[in-house]
């Protein structure tokens, strides 16, 4: 059987005058319908990149790309815009990016309705049906400034969701929502996905968003690592001198900071990417700095937990690095 999303040996690479970026080296994966799976890794890895490409936003340079039986490589004109309008939703970290703001929450959510031409008198039921769905129902007559952070992402959900797109790709879409609204979103989209059986791709920076997910896909310079939830990745050895040699998905997640706080938390041991010049009371040194035991008994405990291996990943398994 295919599956629902294929992406194979896709590249994709920008001209930049006469210089050639190559942003994604032959990705390959697949997604099945209803799946939820998360991308996590460093800046300039790629990640916007492939959701664009899966969005139809742009096109590769290469490879296969398919989307529940569509060629994404030549998908032109209207079906083109068709599968931009109705296949897929999108959510991006920018809230307001997703809204008009001179239009009322309802207004911002039959736009893409009108945009593909269902009938005006199914329009408004739907969004409110949708504004409902996350949390709304109060605020359908408001325009975008009026609400909170939290509430115009809820909006842009509510837009993304206008023409029952099967798939919806996130770019980071609590990066600018402080945790309580970040936490409040995922739950919502955990709910949004059940309700409306939505296929989910995520990129977030956020170890605790992406735990959500029942997959997580590490992205490095174009390229995809390890699954953060594949049990063998996932679960390091631990050596006879205390060593530790951390999966590829939790070095990406802590590349390039000066040091990594150890955090000893009731759920095993927190890794957390530090600036240099933040003073953490918690902060016990670096990773090579923590007391053996503390390595042993607190990843191990954390890893291991992992390694049960869940359909639905809990927080606190995937929670070993911010
Ligand atoms: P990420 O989302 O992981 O931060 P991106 O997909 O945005 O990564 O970028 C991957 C690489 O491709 C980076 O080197 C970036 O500078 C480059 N890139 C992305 N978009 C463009 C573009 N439109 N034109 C030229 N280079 C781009």
């Amino acid at each position: 059987m295919t599956a629902w999303i294929t992406c194979k040996q896709v590249v994709k690479a920008y001209k930049i005058d006469k210089r050639e970026v190559v942003a994604l080296r032959g990705i390959d994966f697949e997604m099945e319908r209803g799946e939820w799976v998360t991308i996590v890794g460093p800046s300039g890895a790629g990640k916007s990149s492939l959701l664009n490409l899966l969005g139809g936003l742009d096109k590769p340079t290469a490879g296969q790309l398919s989307v529940d039986g569509i060629d994404l490589l030549n998908l032109k004109g209207s079906a083109l815009v068709n599968y931009r309008l109705r296949e897929v939703g999108f959510l991006w970290q920018q809230t307001l990016r997703n809204l008009l703001t001179g239009r009322s929450s309802l207004r911002n959510v039959t736009l893409p309705m009108m945009l593909a031409g269902t009938a005006p008198w199914k329009r408004a039921p739907r969004a409110k049906e949708l504004l409902t769905a996350v949390g709304l129902a109060d605020q359908m007559y408001k325009r975008p400034m009026m609400l909170s952070g939290g509430q115009q992402q809820r909006v842009a959900m509510a837009v993304a969701l206008a023409n029952q797109p099967k798939l919806l790709l996130a770019d980071e879409p609590t990066g600018e929502l402080d945790a309580k609204s970040a936490a409040g979103m995922v739950t919502l989209l955990q709910e949004l996905r059940e309700k409306f059986g939505l296929t989910i791709l995520m990129v977030t920076h956020d170890p605790e968003v992406a735990a959500y997910a029942d997959r997580i896909l590490t992205l490095r310079d174009g390229a995809l690592g390890q699954s953060l939830t594949d049990d063998r990745a996932a679960t390091p050895k631990l050596d006879s001198q205390g060593f530790i040699q951390l999966p590829e998905a939790v070095r990406a997640q802590l590349s390039g900071a000066p040091r990594v706080a150890v955090e000893i938390r009731p759920e095993g041991v927190l890794l957390r990417a530090e600036a240099d010049d933040i003073a953490d009371p918690n902060f016990d040194g670096a990773l090579n700095d923590a007391p053996p035991e503390v390595q042993r008994r607190g990843l191990r405990g954390l890893f291991g937990r992992r390694a049960a291996k869940s359909k639905t990943a809990t927080q606190s398994q995937n929670k070993v690095a911010s």
